[in-house]
């Protein structure tokens, strides 16, 4: 678990952000890098709880004190694979979810839960700037081709698993970019479109088709 009492030591971290003044001359994200020793602090705060009401409340099932307890180790790259053990993209549910596993977080009843959204995308963050997030093709194909219409989060999600599984993957997307709702629909200032573009490259190293305007 992390540190016994490190609920009591300890605040809700918020994310750190760029003053307004300077945030208006762009559309850019506005959030800093909290310092590592505030992010382990934060994994510090986490219960262990018997029943850790944060894994139901999260639609994903990530493995929420086990990655929490490994950040205060400072174990990262130990969290990253717990967080992908569960989730194919934590780069933009860390940005974009709307965290009920922090409504559902038992500390909340009491405290301020566990910034649990804030730790799970600088899990991820850091997997991508030390170089641990490396495509993954499949051992051996099996031979069979599946096409996924659309490359939505779903559709991305989707394809990488079936890719992982040996299947040779198409995805077909309609418009001239890949992301679906991730491009077209969440504005800059909540993801930056590098962050799509530099996992579709993990996707295609996987061997992943894509097929845009169809
Ligand atoms: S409910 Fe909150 S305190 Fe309990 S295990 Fe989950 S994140 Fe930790």
């Amino acid at each position: 678990m992390g540190k016994i009492k490190g609920f009591m030591e300890f605040d809700r971290l918020k994310e750190p952000v760029i003053d307004a003044k300077e945030r208006i001359k762009n559309y850019n994200e506005f959030t800093v890098a909290p310092e590592e020793k505030k992010l382990q602090e934060q994994g510090a705060r986490c219960m262990d709880c018997g029943v850790p009401f944060c894994h139901s409340g999260c639609p994903l099932g990530n493995l929420i004190p086990d990655f929490n307890d490994a950040v205060y180790q400072n174990e990262w790259q130990r969290a990253l694979t717990i967080l992908h053990s569960t989730n194919n993209f934590p780069e933009f549910t860390g940005r974009l979810c709307p965290a009920p596993c922090e409504e559902a977080c038992v500390l909340g009843i009491v405290n301020p839960p566990v910034s649990i959204e804030l730790i799970e995308k600088y899990i991820v963050e850091r997997g991508f700037a030390e170089g641990w997030i490396k495509p993954q093709p499949p051992e051996q194909r099996t031979g069979k081709t599946v096409a996924v219409v659309g490359s939505g989060p779903a559709g991305l999600a989707a394809a990488q698993q079936l890719n992982r599984a040996g299947h040779a993957v198409t995805v077909f997307e309609r418009d001239n970019k890949i992301g679906g709702l991730l491009r077209y629909g969440i504005p800059d200032f909540k993801m930056e479109k590098n962050v799509i573009d530099r996992r579709v490259d993990v996707l295609i190293a996987e061997g992943i088709e894509f097929k845009c305007n169809v």
